[in-house]
């Protein structure tokens, strides 16, 4: 039973709280694991719909120049009015914000039709690289320039798409061109949300960045190859990862996805403090009622099992006194009936001698009539102490049985063992020398009858006790102050005594 087990109450309690824990601990874990997951979550879909938008973007601007391109090669376009072949050219989704010029350039690199100007801005791009791209290879298709500061315009930095316009035979004819202004971009990342430490790039598939979020002017047209990040960027067309940017060193969850269609990069990412920022807060609280909520366990089961144990020690106290005679200190006739009921069915197992020793006071009327009561129960007190100071082998017994009488009780003990016991209690006794003038033997002595079990089987404890008691009568008709064991030879004969009576 836990309630006899104070430290039973403590590791119970020590279990609890560490199951407690074990499971906060582990839905910590889940919340940590959810949070990244979240955060996974956010940075794929921004990258998602922010590629989308910008391939979009990019395609109708792409089909912008087709169409110009188609109008160039039709014939008499070029030759019509200025004012009607520039309606014919340019659609208005050309001309949306953030999108510069259409430009339709010749050989030469001059610019010969120009969606913002008629007539066209007095211009030569023969060196920007958007036209020597084309200029050197007719199979470029589609070419995305390097970021540049636009000479028509006082524009902000821009990039081209541009294509190639071959003659008839397939020699270079010039390009058609359309500027983009990078604004255009950092618009798109300045409204998505993605916690203070989170960032946002868009580059060339070369590593040139364009734009980057947070935004810093600096970073446009710096290369990003050789970077760890920009190498993982080019192993799949896709995918994400943990790394630390090489611009600000701030460790990041990272989403990436090339554009579909375009040789550019586009990376979100979510800084790791932010992603675990909520979650630290919960951690907090959850790890600190926890903590509590286990110590205020502990504590209180500590103070249980302290109260316990108090009360198991009273118990104890109390059982024992219940069992001691309060007189003489030796076990009471109550305790004595527990011992003999569980030593009797012992030898009835075991087969081992069990002996008793039934000791009482001669003519003890007489001490305390002529002497006191108290001075009566003085040489009880002493008595006690001779019967217990010759009965303390472990598993014997010292009981004040009655009164003036006494039982010592002696297991494994067989007859000559205990009359040898006896003898020295009754010879010890008579050497207390307490004068007892009533008495024959003018000291006050003792008489012990004794049954042991080594040679007669008893059919009852009671039997057994009787027997004792049948030999301590003898002893007192032979005159007392004597040692009988029993059987007790016929009564007219010479009872079997050990010693001779002094006197
Ligand atoms: P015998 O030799 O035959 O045993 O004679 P006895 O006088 O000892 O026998 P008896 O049984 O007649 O007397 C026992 C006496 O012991 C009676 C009682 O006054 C006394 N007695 C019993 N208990 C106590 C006790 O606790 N204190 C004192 N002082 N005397 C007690
Ligand atoms: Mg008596
Ligand atoms: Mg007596």
């Amino acid at each position: 039973m836990v309630t006899r087990r104070p430290n039973a109450v403590i590791v119970i309690s020590l279990v609890l709280a560490a199951a407690i824990l074990a499971i906060s601990a582990w839905v910590l874990f889940e919340m940590r694991k959810d949070a990244l997951r979240r955060a996974q979550e956010s940075a794929f879909n921004v990258s998602l719909l922010v590629e989308r938008d910008t391939s979009r973007n990019l395609d109708i601007y792409d089909l912008s120049l087709q169409a110009v391109i188609e109008g160039v090669r039709q014939p008499g376009v070029m030759a019509l009015p200025p004012p009607i072949r520039q309606m014919v050219l340019f659609d208005r989704s050309a001309t949306a914000k953030d999108l510069g010029s259409l430009l339709v350039v010749d050989e030469k690199g001059d610019i010969i039709v120009d969606s913002q100007a008629v007539p066209a801005r007095r211009v030569n791009v023969a060196d920007r690289d958007y036209f020597q791209v084309h200029r050197a290879s007719p199979t470029v298709g589609l070419y995305v320039s390097h970021p540049f500061m636009p000479r028509l315009s006082s524009g902000t930095v821009s990039i081209a798409l541009s294509r190639r316009l071959s003659h008839p035979d397939g020699s270079f004819a010039g390009i058609v061109v359309g500027t983009m202004r990078l604004n255009y971009f950092r618009k798109l990342f300045d409204g998505v949300n993605l916690g203070e430490g989170g960032s946002m790039a868009l580059m060339l598939a070369d590593g040139t960045m364009l734009m980057r979020r947070p935004y810093d002017a600096q970073i446009t047209g710096r290369s990003l190859q050789g970077t760890a990040n920009y190498t993982r960027f080019t192993e799949a067309p896709s995918g994400d990862f943990f790394g630390t940017a090489a611009i600000d060193g701030v460790a990041r969850w990272y989403a990436y996805r090339h554009i579909a269609g375009y040789p550019m990069i586009l990376d979100v990412a979510i800084a790791t403090g932010d992603i675990y920022t909520e979650w630290r807060r919960r951690a907090w609280i959850i790890g600190s009622l926890v903590t509590a909520v286990d110590v205020a366990l502990v504590a209180l089961a500590v103070l249980f099992a302290q109260q316990l144990r108090r009360r198991i020690a009273v118990e104890e106290e109390l059982r024992m006194l219940a069992r001691t005679d309060g007189l003489t200190g030796l076990n009471n006739r109550r305790a004595f009936e527990e011992i003999i009921e569980a030593e009797w069915r012992r030898t009835q197992r075991s087969a081992r001698p069990l002996s008793m020793l039934l000791i009482d006071v001669d003519n003890f009327k007489g001490f305390n009539d002529l002497y006191g009561h108290s001075a009566g129960d003085d040489a009880l007190v002493a008595v006690a102490r001779c019967i217990a100071g010759h009965v303390r082998r472990p598993g014997d017994s010292a009981v004040r049985y009655g009164g003036e009488e006494f039982v010592a009780l002696l297991p494994d003990t067989g007859e000559a063992g205990a009359m040898r016991i006896a003898e020295q209690i009754r010879a010890a006794v008579q050497s207390l020398g307490m004068r007892h003038v009533a008495s024959a033997h003018h000291v006050l002595t003792i008489s012990i009858g004794i049954a042991s079990t080594e040679r007669q089987r008893f059919g009852t404890c009671r039997a057994f006790v009787n027997a004792a008691d049948t030999a301590l009568y003898e002893a007192k008709g032979a005159g007392r102050n004597r040692v009988v064991v029993w059987p007790v030879e016929a009564r007219a004969e010479e009872p079997q005594t050990v010693d001779q009576p002094a006197g």
